[in-house]
């Protein structure tokens, strides 16, 4: 039988590609990379590299389409929130398994999933959309406190705000559409001239890893968030897992989660969802068709030993219909940490990276900013200038252990 092809959708800006790529090569199959960027080297290797435009879906199943005469394509992958869309709208043309496309839009418009979440009756903050032309004061006069301000499809806590009374409200709105006219953000056209304003919800934050099929939510990991996430601005710091959530709550919490996913017509695939959880059960803040992002993947392994398979694997493995050895991730408590942005200003050193390495637990250090790279902290910024990872025996050694890392690392910003 010939090897199963896979479509993997990557965009330019992703740090997923290598582990996607690596599970690739492990399963043996053969891969189709394509992104929007037009590769250089597209024109020497055609089976292994695309360009596709991923701002025109319809036109890329078009193309998809041409190429899979020839070079049959088993199952399309797309690692991230615009690429997850793609891949549905491809995957329809080709007759492959795949989430419906409308769910999949819903799924990364923040405001579109409100809707439907609340109409399924799910536990959602209250919420209204402005346009960005609105007169904010006036917006501010009749909005409830503490609130969240928000762009409808940035990622990463990008331009998320608290605000606690009418005059923080304003500066927010004003600080969001700033952000909103910047170049690759109104790229996304109207959803990029609105706002989303919701109801504080306060209480922990858990991040859920979860594999859809058959119309169940499969519970892959479930991660705490130790530091507090109260705002004004939302840093994802620590992901810890196992969670040290009551059983009651992780029950709560994984079901709230599958109904949320179900409501927005997911059927398939890798879901990312955030929760919250107070003494009124869990809220969905938001579920995502893709797997957790940049580098995080690295967190999660499952099985154990020899046999032991990355998420990246797993995920694969499920989309082309492949055997999953095993669901159950590794019994190490495991963590990573999203390095926040030190402060704004160029980046010209890290220096204690190998200290960071030697702390007991830590697995790996990763930096992907750059030397003479912006660093841009939130709510502007979205980009991590690097991960630490580390397991150990229980989540709170291995939080010491991503917090004794980071203290040993120095930016040096210009
Ligand atoms: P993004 O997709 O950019 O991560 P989210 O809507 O998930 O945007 O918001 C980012 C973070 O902001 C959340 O993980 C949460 O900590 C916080 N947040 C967002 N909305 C609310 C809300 N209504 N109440 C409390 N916290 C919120």
């Amino acid at each position: 039988m010939a090897r199963p092809r896979l479509l993997l959708l990557l965009p330019t800006t992703t740090y997923r590609a290598a582990a996607f790529v690596e599970a690739a090569r492990r399963l043996d199959l053969d891969l189709t990379v394509a992104s929007d960027h037009v590769s250089v080297f597209a024109a020497a290797q055609p089976t292994g590299l695309m360009a596709l435009d991923f701002a025109h879906p319809e036109r890329a199943a078009g193309e998809v389409r041409g190429f899979a005469a020839t070079h049959p394509v088993d199952a399309v992958f797309g690692v991230d929130d615009d690429t997850a869309v793609v891949a549905a709208v491809i995957a329809e043309a080709l007759g492959l398994r795949h989430n419906p496309v409308p769910a999949t839009l819903a799924a990364r418009d923040k405001h579109r999933q409100r809707v439907l979440l609340t109409q399924a009756g799910l536990p959602v903050p209250a919420f209204a959309l402005h346009a960005v032309t609105a007169d904010a004061a006036q917006v501010a006069r009749e909005a409830r406190y503490p609130c969240v301000l928000k762009p409808l499809r940035l990622a990463a806590s990008r331009g998320v705000i608290r605000a606690n009374d009418p005059a923080e409200f304003v500066t927010a709105f004003q600080r969001i559409v700033r952000i909103l006219e910047e170049p690759e953000a109104a790229a996304c056209g109207e959803p990029a001239r609105q706002i989303l304003v919701e109801e504080f919800v306060p209480g922990g934050e858990v991040a859920l890893e979860g594999l859809l099929a058959e119309g169940r939510l499969r519970l892959l990991a479930l991660f705490d968030k130790p530091d507090p996430l109260d705002g004004p601005f939302f840093e994802e710091t620590i992901y810890v897992t196992p969670s040290r959530l009551p059983d009651a709550s992780q029950r709560a919490i994984a079901e709230c989660a599958e109904r949320a996913a179900l409501a927005l017509g997911l059927t398939s695939g890798p879901i990312h969802a955030e929760l919250r959880i107070n003494e009124r059960g869990p809220w969905v803040i938001e579920v995502a068709a893709r797997p957790i992002g940049g580098r995080c993947g690295a967190v999660l392994r499952f099985g154990e030993g020899e046999g032991a398979s990355s998420l990246e694997e797993l995920l694969l493995r499920h989309s082309l219909g492949l055997p999953i050895a095993s669901f159950e991730r590794e019994r190490a408590a495991s963590g990573v940490m999203m390095i926040p942005s030190p402060r704004a200003g160029v980046l010209t050193e890290v220096r204690g990276v190998d200290e960071a390495r030697a702390v007991p637990g830590v697995d790996d250090v990763v930096i992907t900013a750059h030397r003479g790279q912006r660093l841009v902290p939130l709510p502007e910024g979205s980009r991590y200038p690097g991960f630490i990872f580390a397991r150990g025996d229980t989540p709170e050694a291995v939080t010491r252990a991503l917090r004794a890392a980071h203290a040993s690392l120095e930016f040096v910003v210009a």
